[in-house]
């Protein structure tokens, strides 16, 4: 959330009189192709303006004209309602609640990875967690009668992201081993991004861009936007974008792995915020020479996850779930500034759920005897410094996962990456710190990052069809019969479930 662009999509706070939640709602379920939970769609709509009035009174700043926000509008939006924060940063969001935070005693635990939920050994639902300090290797056990998870995304999985590297996924693993059921793992969304160093990795606004006559061109200098026949903004989704892009690369059409975006003049740069038209400035970029960046299509948001219900419990007695870590709140594809939209709504709501369960629930009792192995802690000693084995291994299977779980998929890669998947698995158990008993967080990280790659490469194989952000070169039509979930849990094979 803080490094996000801080849009925040809700009817009513704004100008447009004619938008409402039930339009956005309306919106979300076409959006993600009819396989989005009506129920928490809804609530999704429906809550959200509340809960930005909140937000401002607690001292988010947004953008304003008058009383209202000043929304922007993006493609899928029937009206225009991007509430955008006035710094454009999510710090300007995640700040004040901190504040807030700070302000009601919660207590914080910096530098704590949790690798472990522990599960009753009574009621079989969880009733703490085990971590790291990943600053002094020390092992940490907490106690709780409820637990939330909001571990975000898994965008870390892929070479190409706009995520911090760091958002790996561990949530879906942690969730996946209390014995949750996930869902719509395979759907992962795309966002055509800039990556031309020295300039700052970053999502363009290409449809602004296009709309002032800048090209995006392949190796033989084809516009593919015309090539595509992309003429219509409202038709310039990012899935539809990314997909055209990834078609390019992968048939061999790319310049250096990537697509130019051909800026010609001053007026096509104003479509960047002031911040990157400063960064062009001191880089003394000279846009009447015409401009030429290197852009492709970055993971930004995992779709699918958790299941949860209206109260945010998952499938486990005691475990709820919000924000990008949760599944089935957007379906196959999610519009521009729903995940913020829903990380607020829904956290708001696992906050009261979590704490009105642990009023009717006695502390478990921890059998400590159990979880020696996770409480030996991390030797920092012996692991400073980079394990080169492990990075190269890490390299590979990044640049495996863009290319064939990335846009565009189809059976014969999805085959390839999870017969890869397990072989990576397997040299991880040769790694020579791995023999020698040391943990390192980094090969708890990788390993984490293995299995929700091997959920995400099953359910897109298991999905014969295109819909949404999931495209199959070799079934590129939706399916009436695939208007369903496809559920991942532990001791159970994938299976289909009805959307609600
Ligand atoms: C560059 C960028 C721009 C974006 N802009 C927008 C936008 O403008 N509008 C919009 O709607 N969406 C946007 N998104 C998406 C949106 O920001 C995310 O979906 C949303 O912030 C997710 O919030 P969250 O609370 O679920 O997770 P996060 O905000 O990602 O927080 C998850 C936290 O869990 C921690 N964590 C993870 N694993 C562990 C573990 N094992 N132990 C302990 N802690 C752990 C992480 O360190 C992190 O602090 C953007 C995303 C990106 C990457």
């Amino acid at each position: 959330t803080a490094v996000s662009a801080a849009v925040i999509s809700s009817s009513l706070v704004h100008l447009e009189t004619k938008d409402s939640p039930e339009v956005h709602y309306e919106d979300i379920v076409r959006k993600g192709r009819f396989i989005c939970e009506r129920n928490l769609a809804r609530l999704l709509a429906y809550e959200i303006p509340q809960e930005i009035l909140v937000l401002k009174e607690l001292g988010v700043r947004f953008d304003m004209i008058g009383d209202k926000i000043n929304a922007g509008w993006a493609p899928g939006h029937t009206y225009p309602r991007g509430c955008r924060c006035t710094t454009r940063m999510g710090l300007e969001i995640t700040r004040p609640l901190k504040n807030e935070a700070f302000r009601l005693g919660v207590k914080f635990l910096p530098n704590t990875m949790i690798t472990k939920l522990i599960t009753d050994l009574i009621d079989e639902g969880v009733n703490g967690a085990i971590g790291i300090n990943m600053k002094t290797g020390e092992p940490i056990l907490i106690t709780s009668k409820a637990i939330v998870l909001a571990t975000g995304g898994a965008g870390g999985i892929y070479k190409y992201t706009d995520n911090p590297a760091s958002m790996t996924g561990d949530g879906y693993v942690l969730a996946y081993e209390a014995g949750a059921e996930l869902i719509d793992m395979e759907f992962v969304q795309f966002h055509p991004g800039l990556i031309h160093p020295p300039l700052p990795k970053q999502d363009i606004p290409y449809h602004s861009l296009v709309v002032r006559g800048a090209a995006f061109r392949n190796a033989l200098g084809e516009d593919i936007f015309k090539k595509y026949n992309l003429i219509d903004v409202r038709q310039m989704t990012r899935d539809v974008v990314s997909r055209i892009m990834m078609a390019e690369i992968l048939e061999g059409r790319d310049v250096h792995g990537k697509i130019i975006l051909e800026i010609s003049d001053e007026n096509q740069l104003n479509s960047f915020d002031g911040t990157f038209q400063k960064i062009i400035q001191f880089q003394k970029i000279n846009v009447k020479e015409k401009l030429l960046l290197g852009v492709l299509p970055l993971a930004h948001s995992t779709l699918g996850g958790v299941k949860i219900d209206e109260k945010c419990q998952t499938t486990v007695e005691g475990l709820y779930a919000a924000g990008e870590v949760v599944g089935g709140v957007h379906g196959a594809d999610r519009l521009a500034g729903n995940a913020l939209a829903e990380a607020i709504v829904f956290g708001a709501r696992a906050g009261r759920y979590a704490a009105k369960f642990s009023k009717s629930r006695k502390l478990g009792v921890i059998d400590k005897g159990q979880l020696k192995e996770e409480l030996t802690g991390v030797d920092l000693h012996h692991i400073r410094g980079e394990d080169q084995t492990l990075k190269t291994l890490k390299d590979a299977f990044l640049d495996i996962m863009w290319k064939n779980v990335g846009p565009v998929r189809s059976k014969e890669k999805l085959d390839k990456t999870i017969e890869l998947i397990y072989s990576f698995k397997r040299q991880i158990k040769e790694l020579p710190s791995v023999k020698d008993g040391i943990q390192r967080y980094e090969v708890f990280e990788f390993t984490n990052m293995l299995r929700v790659s091997e959920m995400i490469a099953k359910s897109a194989l298991f999905r014969t069809e295109s819909r949404g952000t999931h495209f199959r070169i070799d079934f590129p039509n939706e399916k009436d019969e695939w208007t369903t979930h496809i559920a991942v849990q532990k001791s159970a094979p994938l299976r289909k479930i009805p959307v609600v």
